[in-house]
């Protein structure tokens, strides 16, 4: 049981840092007061992100995998989607978690206030509800409002152009789906109406898609996707949009010259933009930088001593699970305890088929620095398990320092890569060295051997696989 505090806490935002914040604040003792826009908790990631992206992307695999099991002789048929029943499924997985996030905040007495929340002082804060306004003095408070969708400047409006949020209320299956932006978002969202149906090109600024992410790693996925979207144009900017009766027209400059294309829909996924405006922030004397994250200390205190920053609003990585786990350590740092955030590693998934996982460092961010390491890789064409699932495309790889085989980074991409990394997560976490992971026995037989054959390669050779001496 918690010992009660004297200490209050407004919590602005409730989403994967506001609401895991508020509950470790009230099994603290705190009393806490927690606010969103919206009625339910759970915020972008839980309503309109991760979670029914993931639901959805669950259907795109079986969808896919449908079309492959042919080859291997079952044949399914092609199915038939019925996006009503599509939708309300995904619908009931996130009412079924924001329903069981109300019941954790009541059993822990959390008063919740879906209202606007802004400083008008640096010591109250206003709160518009939709029954009228209140006001309450700042003992402590943490904002953790998230983040939003960025737009390109100078695009019309048009219902033809959405977001993420919009791609994921699935409208409807656009025969012809352009997505703007190779990354995180335009990779998964693209790949959930690829299965469904659409003709997807993606158009990418930089020369790569998911631009940051080890080559090694981005290869496979590139040549699946090749296989999946109609096109995928690299190092090529929208020029022109213009939204017709029945379709929207888009002009492309790219390597190879100008073209006109017509699409049903367009996905606009260029980043995200933290949510710092309509706080009154200029008010508490908070200060925000230059991208308008909120300038936060290794505490995640900002400039204002009782008021804290956690999540996508408090910087980079835009990533659900960084955004809790630095709202607890703000929670701590409230209670009074000796804390910092200071992750060794914080771990990052792209959930397309196959899946693309790291952790710590990797081999670009080693490049740059002139970092010399020791990089292993174990193909996954040497897995028995990754034969038994037809999905030899993957790769593990580690990434040692090269004198002590210490872990520095881990990269993999195949099927369910996202679930495997944590292994490497905590690797590196515990400062584990390449022989800690190739001794530990893995089960048979599981994708979880290729974490620890690649380990067995620091030492030159690995049970399945022998690499050629120049690799
Ligand atoms: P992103 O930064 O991952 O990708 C944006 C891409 O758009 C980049 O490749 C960029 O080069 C490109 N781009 C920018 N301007 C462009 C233009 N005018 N034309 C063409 N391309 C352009 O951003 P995102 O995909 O929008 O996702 C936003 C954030 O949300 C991510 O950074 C990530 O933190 C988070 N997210 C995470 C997950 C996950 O963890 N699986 C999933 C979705 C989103």
């Amino acid at each position: 049981m918690s010992t009660q505090t004297s200490i209050r806490l407004l919590v602005i935002g409730a989403g994967p840092a506001g609401y895991p914040a508020a509950f470790h604040a009230a099994d603290l003792g705190m009393s806490v007061t927690l606010v969103d826009l919206d009625p339910h908790m759970g915020g972008v990631c839980l309503q309109r992100g991760c979670i029914p992206s993931k639901a959805l992307l669950h259907v795109a695999r079986f969808i896919e995998e449908c079309r492959e099991f042919e080859q291997l002789g079952v044949r399914v048929g092609t199915p038939t989607i019925e996006l009503t029943r599509l939708r309300d499924w995904k619908q009931s997985v996130i009412r079924r978690l924001t329903d069981g996030l109300a019941s954790l905040c009541a059993a822990r007495r959390i008063e919740f206030i879906q209202g606007r929340a802004q400083f008008v002082s640096p010591d109250e804060v206003e709160i518009q509800t939709p029954h009228g306004t209140r006001r309450m003095p700042v003992d402590h408070v943490l904002i953790a409002t998230g983040s939003r969708p960025a737009s390109l400047p100078g695009w019309p409006t048009s219902p033809r152009i959405m977001d993420s949020t919009a791609a994921l209320d699935l409208p409807d299956i656009p025969k012809r789906l352009l997505v703007v932006g190779g990354g995180y978002i335009g990779l998964e969202l693209g790949s959930i109406y690829a299965a469904l149906g659409s003709r997807v090109s993606v158009v990418e600024l930089t020369d790569g898609l998911l631009p940051g992410v080890d080559r090694t790693l981005v290869t496979s996925l590139q040549r699946r996707l090749g296989r999946r979207f109609e096109h995928i144009r690299l190092r090529t900017r929208v020029a022109a949009v213009m939204p017709e009766a029945d379709s929207i027209r888009v002009t492309l400059e790219g390597p190879d010259g100008t073209q006109e294309e017509t699409f049903d829909r367009v996905l606009v996924s260029v980043g995200r933009r933290p949510n710092s405006q309509q706080l009154g922030l200029d008010r508490a004397g908070i200060e925000v930088d230059a991208r308008g994250f909120i300038r936060v200390d290794e505490r995640r205190r900002t400039s204002h001593p009782r008021v804290w920053a956690a999540g996508d609003v408090a910087g980079e990585p835009m990533l659900a699970h960084k955004a809790t786990y630095e709202a607890k350590i703000a929670v701590e740092a409230i209670a009074g305890r000796k804390v910092a955030y200071e992750p060794r590693t914080i771990p990052a998934v792209v959930f397309t088929d196959p899946e693309i996982a790291w952790a710590g460092l990797t081999q670009s961010e080693a490049e740059r620095a002139s970092r010399p390491v020791h990089i292993v890789r174990f193909p996954w064409s040497a897995s028995g398990r990754a034969l038994t699932l037809e999905r030899t495309e993957g790769l593990t790889q580690w990434i040692l320092e090269p004198e002590s085989q210490r872990v520095l980074g881990v990269g993999i991409v195949g099927v369910n890569a996202g679930d495997l990394l944590a292994e490497g997560a905590l690797a590196i976490e515990l400062g584990a060295v390449a022989d800690d992971v190739a001794w530990t026995i893995h089960a048979h037989p599981t994708l979880s051997e290729t974490l620890m054959e690649a380990a067995e390669l620091a030492s030159g050779h690995a049970t399945h696989y022998l690499p050629s001496p120049r690799t």
